[in-house]
This record gives structure tokens, sequence and C-alpha cells, in this order.
């Protein structure tokens, strides 16, 4: 007979003292070239002026080149982070005050706040349930006469459908950010993720693939759209006027640039991306060959023509079927040692940023100050909201190292789980 689950004080599959090890992606190379870089004695050589030094020091150009190759897109541009990345995309696609840009509710909150960054009005499509990205219908149902862009996140890995996205889009001028920090590596019909729509993008934090502290990079096929984001990035006002017929929409200057050092950490993380996502993989091919047939539990779809970067291996749980509330079933997990079991994610249209309008000041600005009549009734995404609030289990797959030892640890909690489902009912 099995052991009892440890939430009704059994022993737990990971010994108690015992902790799943954590991954880290950081080696020797990343200090050499810190050091180099400190030796060299320029932390940033970014100058907000026409030179050539506009665009930044010698770490910062490379890692941009060696980004453009690794993902097969003509140009990249660095950040200091993905959420600077996200806003100077958007301004470089002429978003006006009072346009209307689609995103998706079930992504991290930058998505959306670059949004407001530029005084435009952020409306929320409902998920397709099984990505977990934006469903296309759902978005053609929301697309007016203000719709300038969509923001479509690469939710947990798996791609969004540019493709579908693109064919409801184009007809009406609409362009397309790829918010693929979840993403990097991924695959959409043998071209990366990222690369297939007007713009997409990584985060370099601490949580994603890769990191190098805090930064983002964000590429393009469009050398006008790369050069208004590096504009928007070093104060493009200081240097506007020594660009006559540069288009000035939008430029209005920010510091959003990357250092040296954190761009000598980048460029040696890239390489091992692609290592760590084949790892990625493993792991979660592994898992799904050991919890196929678990009742009332769902795994990650790959859809056809796509690979998938697993950031999160994402599952459904149907708690009608189990008669099991979600909660329950992770806090047995939890007592079992599995930390990197997380219930429910996002559900951005419900926080009060957006649905009491308090952004700007306290007058409900930029609704507000629309220019026309724009859909005010509060938004309602019902599939993300069940996902949020019932149905939605993810295994962290990022902060931990999951060898065959600890991935073992995982797949038998799971299986004493589900065996012991009466006594959790
Ligand atoms: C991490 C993340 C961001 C923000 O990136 P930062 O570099 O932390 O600013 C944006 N979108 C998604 C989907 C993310 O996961």
């Amino acid at each position: 007979m099995a052991c009892e689950l440890a939430l009704l004080g059994g022993k737990p599959v990971l010994p108690k003292g015992r902790r799943l090890e954590t991954y880290s992606s950081l080696g020797p190379e990343e200090t050499k070239a810190v050091v180099d870089v400190m030796n060299s004695g320029v932390l940033s050589r970014f100058l907000g002026a026409w030179s050539t030094d506009f665009y930044g020091g010698p770490e910062v150009v490379a890692a941009e080149a060696e980004f453009a190759a690794h993902f097969e897109s003509k140009y990249a541009v660095s950040f200091n982070s993905w959420t600077s990345g996200l806003t100077a995309a958007l301004g470089a696609m002429h978003i006006e005050p009072g346009d209307e840009v689609i995103v998706s509710p079930w992504t991290m909150s930058a998505s959306a706040t670059a949004i407001l960054e530029w005084n435009a009005i952020p409306v929320f499509a409902d998920i397709d349930p099984s990505t977990f990205n934006l469903d296309p219908r759902a978005v053609e149902r929301l697309i007016g006469p203000r719709t300038r862009a969509i923001v479509a996140p690469d939710i947990f890995g798996h791609p969004a459908d540019i493709h579908g996205l693109r064919a409801i889009a184009e007809p009406h001028g609409i362009q397309l950010l790829s918010d693929t920090a979840q993403s990097p590596g991924a695959l959409d019909h043998g071209q990366y993720a990222g690369t297939v729509a007007d713009i997409g993008g990584f985060s370099l934090n601490y949580h994603k693939h890769v990191h190098c502290g805090e930064g983002g990079v964000a590429v393009t096929n469009s050398s006008d759209l790369a050069e208004r984001m590096r504009m928007i990035r070093n104060h493009a006002e200081a240097v506007i006027l020594e660009r006559p017929g540069f288009p000035r929409e939008n430029m209005i200057g920010k510091n959003y640039r990357l250092s040296e050092i954190h761009a000598a950490i980048a460029r040696q993380q890239l390489r091992k991306l692609s290592f760590q996502v084949a790892g990625r993989q493993e792991v979660a091919r592994t898992l799904t060959a050991a919890l196929q047939g678990l009742s009332g539990l769902t795994l990650p779809v790959v859809r056809s023509g796509y690979s998938h970067a697993y950031y999160v291996y994402g599952m459904v749980l149907d708690s009608k079927e189990l008669g099991i509330p979600r909660r329950r079933i992770v806090e047995a997990l939890k007592a079992e040692g599995l930390d990197l079991v997380f219930e429910g994610y996002q559900a951005l249209h419900r926080l009060p940023i957006f649905r009491e309008r308090l952004a700007y000041g306290s007058g409900g600005y930029p609704w507000s100050g629309a220019p026309e009549p724009i859909r005010l009734e509060p938004p309602s995404c019902p599939v993300a909201e069940s996902m949020h609030d019932e149905a939605f289990l993810g295994i962290s797959m990022c902060k931990y190292e999951l060898g065959s030892d600890d991935l073992a640890i995982v797949i038998s909690a799971f299986h004493k789980v589900w065996e012991h489902l009466d006594a959790l009912a």
C-alpha cells in the first residue's frame, strides 16, 4: 500500500529538509565577461547626442548583432528591460493617444501597461483554453475603427497564433507586436518566435530562460521600426534636430539603455539558450509521458508547426470531474515537496488600474481623453477568468534544475496525490 498523503500527516515524497535543486545558468564565462568590462573602464558608452556612441558601446553593439544573428532577424535592439522594449516598440509603431491596442489578459502586466505609456487604450481579448494565448476569434470581435495594434504574448513558451492574427489584422492595417519574453528559441513553422510579427522581443530578467540582471532585446526585420526604437531608447528629443526628416511622432526621449556589463553577460547567456530550451523540452517530454492518463488533468499541447520553450509547464484541472477544488490538490502537491507547482496565473483586465481606469491622475485618463467613443463597458474574458480562478495549474520550469532525481520526485508526487484523491475529497 502506498504511504499516506503528506498533507494528511504522511511522509512527503521529497524528504523533509531537502529542496528541489534550483537552476543557474551563470558560470565562469559570465564572470570573465564582467571582469573584462570592468577592466575596460567603460561600463556604458551611450551618449544622448548624435554621434557613433548614440548607439551604445562595444558590448551593446556586439550583443545586438549576436541576437539578430541567433534569431535570424535583420535587427535587434537592446533595452534595460523588456518592459522598456515593449514601450519603445509601441512608440515606434506610431501608437497615438486614444488608439486601441488589443492585448491578452493572461500575461505579465507590462504587455498591457506599455500601451498606457502612449495614452492608448488596452482592449482585452480572451484566450484560447489550450495554448493560453490570444484567441484570434475573440480578437476579431474587438477590432474597431481605432484599433492600431495587437500585443500577442507567447505565454509559457508556446508561440501565439501570429498567422491567424495577421489574417485578421492585415486588412485593417493593424500592426503585430509579439511579446516573446517567455518563448525565446521556440519555433513557429521554422521561424523563431518573435520574428514572425512586426516586432518581437525577449526579457533578460532573473526569472527568464536567460538573464543578465535586467535587460530586454527587441527583434524586427523593419529598419524603420528598429531605428525608431533606438531613437526612443536614447533621448530622441535631444538629437532630432540633427536628423532632419526623421519622423517626430512619439520621439519623447527615454533612457532605456542597457549597460556594457549587462550586455556582456547577455552575450554569454545567449550562447546557452538553445541548450537550455532543449533541456526544458526534454523535461516536458518526460513529464507528459509520465502524467498522461491522470484523470481530470489536461497536459500542455504543442500545436502542429510549433515548438514550445516551456517557461512554464501549463496544465488544466477539471475540478468538477474530480470533485475536489484546485486549492486542495495544490496543497497536497506542495505538502509532498513540490514548491514549483502554482495555481492560476493572471487576469489583467480585472486589475484595479484597468477596471477602475485609474492610471494617469484621478480623472480616468487616458480612457476619459479618448477622442471618440470606445468600448467602455468592463471587459470580460471568461476563459481567462475561469482558468485563473479554477482550472489552471502550472509547473515552474525555469527556476529548477529538474535533473532525473528531482523529476522522478515530481512525477511520484503527482501519482501519489492522484492515487489518494478520495482522501482529499
Ligand atoms: C517578463 C515578462 C515581461 C517583462 O520583462 P522585463 O524584462 O521584466 O521588463 C513582459 N512580458 C512577459 C510575457 C514577461 O514574461
